[in-house]
C-alpha cells in the first residue's frame, strides 16, 4: 500500500497492522472534514487511530452530536471518499503554523503547538478544504478509505485532564475491505449480547452502586461463581506447593516510602491518617509479602519461598474509565510472591508458567506470550539482567512456548513475561504475568544465608494468573455468555415442579441434590411450566433443569433437560453421580 509521509515522499508499506493504522488515521481526518462541513463552528483536538478504530475529539460549543446524527455524518464521509480528494502534506515554521491554526479558529491546535518541543518539525496534511496538523503518514487519496462505520459518541476531557473542558469524542472504525468491517461489526454485536454487565444483571451476579463507584457488590449468585473459582485457586495453590498468606489493608506511609509507592504511585493510592500518622490502603500486596519474608532469618534451603495471596487491593481510577468488572477501583488479585536464589530463575519461571498455562487450559483459552527485556535507566547489574533474561527465555523454551520478544519493554526493576489469552470472540486480554524484581528485595534489605555462610539477596517474582478474580469473572462471563461450565455455574440444577401436585417431590429431589453438595434451586412459583423453563434457560442459564410432573412423581424418577434442550429420564442417583463428576472436572 502506498502512503504519503510528512516529508512529502511516497513510500510503500506491506505490514497489515500498519496499513490498517494508516487507513484508520485517514478515516479520522475524513470524519473531521465531514464534521466541519456539517458543524462549521467545530474546533478539533486530537484524532488518532486506535487499536480497534479511530476517534476525533471535537469542541462543538453548545451543539451536541448524537448517534442519530451518524447517518448524516457517514453520508458526508462517503461523499468525501467519492470526491477522491488528493491528500497533500506541507511543513510550516512554528509562527506560520500558529498563524494558520488561529486563522482557522483551531484554538486546541494552537495550544498543542505551544506544548511541542521547539525543535520539532510542524507538518500538515490537506485534503480539499480540510487542513490538519499531523505527522502522518496518510493514504494518497480519500477514496482509499473503503469501509468505515461510526460506532459511538462519548465525552472526553481535553488532554484527559478532568480540570479541562469536556469535549465530544466521536468513535469509528475502518477496515481495508467491506467484508472485514462486516465481520468486525458482527463481533461487536456478539460482544454486546455477551456484555458481562448485562448478563451480570440478568443472572444477578453483581451490582454497582453510586455509593461506591468502581467497587462491585457481589450478589449471592456471583459469590457462588467466585467461591467456585476461589476453591479451584486453592486447589491449584496446593498442587503447585504455594503457601497462602494474607496481609493487612492499611499500612503506614513509611512502608510505602520504602517500597517506592509513596513517591511513584501515590496518585493511584487511597491514603488516610490514623493517630496523626499517614497510612495508605494497599494498592498492591508486594510490600506486605516482603515483611513476611523478613519475619525470620531465611537460609538458602528455605528457597524458593512461594507465598500466595488472594489480596484485596484498592487503586484510584478516573470515574469515566470505570467499566463493569473490567475496570474497577477495588479488586482481589490471585497474587503470589516467590522468593528465589539466582540459580532458581529458570526452574521457578517454568513452574509459574506451568500454573498459568494450566489455568488457561482449564477454560479453553488459547494464549500468546510476550517477554519484555531490560529498558534504559534500569536498576541492577548487567550480570543480573543477563542471567534473569536468559532464565526467562530458557524457561519458556523448555516448555516449548513461543513468545514475542519486546526489547527494552521490561520494568526498570526486572524483566517480565506477560500472558495474553484470547476469548471466544477473538479478543485479547492480558491476565497472567511473571515479573522478576531486583528492586524490592534491595529496598527491604531482604537476605538469606547462602551455603557458604555469606548473606545474599533473594530475587522476588511477582506472579498472577487470572489477574484479578473480579476482572477474570467478567471475562469468563462474556466468554461463556453466562453459560458457565457446571463447576462454575451459580445454580447448577433448577428444579421445576409442573404443578402443586409435584411440589413436594420436587423439594425431596432438591434436598437430595443439596445434600450431595450440588447448587440447586426450586422454582416454586405458580407460573406455567413453559415460562419457568424459558426463564431458567435464557436468564439463569442453568446447566440442568429437572422437570417434575405427576409422571415423575409416580415413577419416582426425574426428567432432565440440559442446555442442548435434550430431555432424558433418569434416576436421581444416576443424575447426582453425573453432576458430581462434572463438578469435579476442574481437578483434571
Ligand atoms: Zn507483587
Amino acid at each position: 500500500m502506498k502512503v504519503l509521509y510528512n516529508d512529502g515522499h511516497v513510500g510503500e508499506i506491506d505490514d497489515a497492522a500498519e496499513e490498517l493504522h494508516v487507513i484508520r488515521h485517514t478515516a479520522a481526518h475524513i470524519l473531521a472534514q465531514a464534521i466541519k462541513r456539517l458543524y462549521p463552528e467545530a474546533k478539533f483536538a486530537y484524532g488518532p487511530a486506535t487499536e480497534n478504530g479511530f476517534y476525533y475529539d471535537v469542541d462543538l460549543g453548545d451543539t451536541k452530536i448524537n448517534t442519530e446524527d451518524f447517518s448524516a455524518l457517514e453520508a458526508e464521509m462517503k461523499k468525501i471518499t467519492k470526491e477522491n480528494l488528493k491528500i497533500e502534506t506541507f511543513e510550516l515554521s512554528r509562527d506560520e503554523a500558529i498563524k494558520l491554526m488561529e486563522e482557522r479558529g483551531e484554538t486546541y491546535k494552537v495550544e498543542h503547538i505551544g506544548d511541542l518541543d521547539p525543535a520539532e518539525r510542524i507538518t500538515f496534511y490537506k485534503q480539499g478544504e480540510y487542513i490538519d496538523m499531523c505527522v502522518g503518514p496518510h493514504l494518497l487519496y480519500t477514496k482509499g478509505v473503503k469501509a468505515f462505520k461510526l460506532t459511538g459518541v462519548s465525552g472526553a476531557y481535553w488532554k484527559a485532564d478532568k480540570n479541562n473542558k469536556m469535549l465530544t469524542r466521536v468513535n469509528g472504525t475502518a477496515f481495508a475491505t467491506k467484508d472485514e468491517l462486516e465481520q468486525h461489526l458482527k463481533m461487536l454485536e456478539e460482544a454486546e449480547k455477551r456484555d458481562h454487565r448485562k448478563i451480570g444483571r440478568e443472572m444477578e451476579l453483581f451490582m454497582m452502586s453510586d455509593f461506591g463507584p468502581g467497587s462491585p457488590f457481589w450478589l449471592p449468585n456471583g459469590m457462588a461463581v467466585r467461591n467456585a473459582l476461589t476453591d479451584y485457586w486453592h486447589e491449584m495453590m496446593v498442587k503447585f506447593n504455594y503457601e497462602e498468606v494474607l496481609t493487612p489493608q492499611i499500612l503506614s506511609r513509611s512502608l510505602w516510602e520504602t517500597s517506592g509507592h509513596w513517591d511513584h504511585y501515590k496518585e493511584n493510592m487511597y491514603t488516610t491518617s490514623v493517630d496523626e500518622e499517614d497510612f495508605a490502603i494497599k494498592p498492591m500486596n508486594c510490600p506486605g509479602a516482603c515483611l513476611i519474608y523478613k519475619n525470620r532469618p531465611r537460609s538458602y534451603r528455605d528457597l524458593p519461598l512461594k507465598l500466595a495471596e488472594a489480596g484485596l487491593d484498592h487503586r484510584y481510577e478516573m470515574k469515566g474509565a470505570l467499566h463493569g468488572l473490567f475496570r474497577v477501583r477495588e479488586f482481589t488479585q490471585d497474587d503470589a510472591h516467590i522468593f528465589i536464589r539466582p540459580d532458581q530463575i529458570t526452574e521457578q519461571v517454568a513452574d509459574a508458567s506451568h500454573l498459568i498455562t494450566a489455568y488457561y487450559a482449564q477454560f479453553g483459552f488459547p494464549y500468546r506470550v510476550e517477554l519484555s527485556t531490560r529498558p534504559e535507566n534500569s536498576m541492577g547489574s548487567d550480570e543480573d539482567w543477563e542471567r534473569a533474561e536468559q532464565g526467562l527465555k530458557d524457561a519458556l523454551e523448555s516448555m516449548g512456548i513461543d513468545y514475542v520478544l519486546n526489547e527494552g519493554d521490561g520494568a526498570f526493576y526486572g524483566p517480565k513475561i506477560d500472558f495474553h489469552l484470547t476469548d471466544c470472540l477473538g479478543r485479547s486480554w492480558q491476565c497472567g504475568t511473571i515479573q522478576l524484581d531486583f528492586q524490592l528485595p534491595h529496598n527491604f534489605e531482604l537476605e538469606y544465608v547462602d551455603r557458604d555462610g555469606t548473606k545474599k539477596q533473594p530475587i522476588m517474582i511477582h506472579r498472577a494468573g487470572f489477574g484479578s478474580f473480579d476482572r477474570f469473572i467478567g471475562i469468563l462471563t462474556e466468554h461463556y455468555e453466562g453459560k458457565f461450565p457446571v463447576w462454575l455455574a451459580p445454580c447448577q440444577v433448577k428444579v421445576l415442579p409442573v404443578s402443586e401436585k409435584s411440589r413436594e417431590y420436587a423439594h425431596e429431589v432438591a434436598d437430595a441434590l443439596q445434600a450431595a453438595g450440588i447448587r440447586v434451586k426450586v422454582d416454586n412459583r405458580d407460573e406455567k411450566i413453559g415460562y419457568k423453563i424459558r426463564e431458567a434457560r435464557s436468564l439463569d442459564r442453568v446447566p440442568y433443569m429437572l422437570i417434575i410432573g405427576e409422571k415423575e412423581v409416580e415413577a419416582h424418577n426425574i426428567s432432565v433437560r440440559d442446555r442442548s434442550n435434550e430431555t432424558v429420564q433418569s434416576t436421581l442417583d444416576a443424575f447426582i453421580a453425573k453432576v458430581t463428576k462434572e463438578n469435579d472436572e476442574r481437578l483434571g
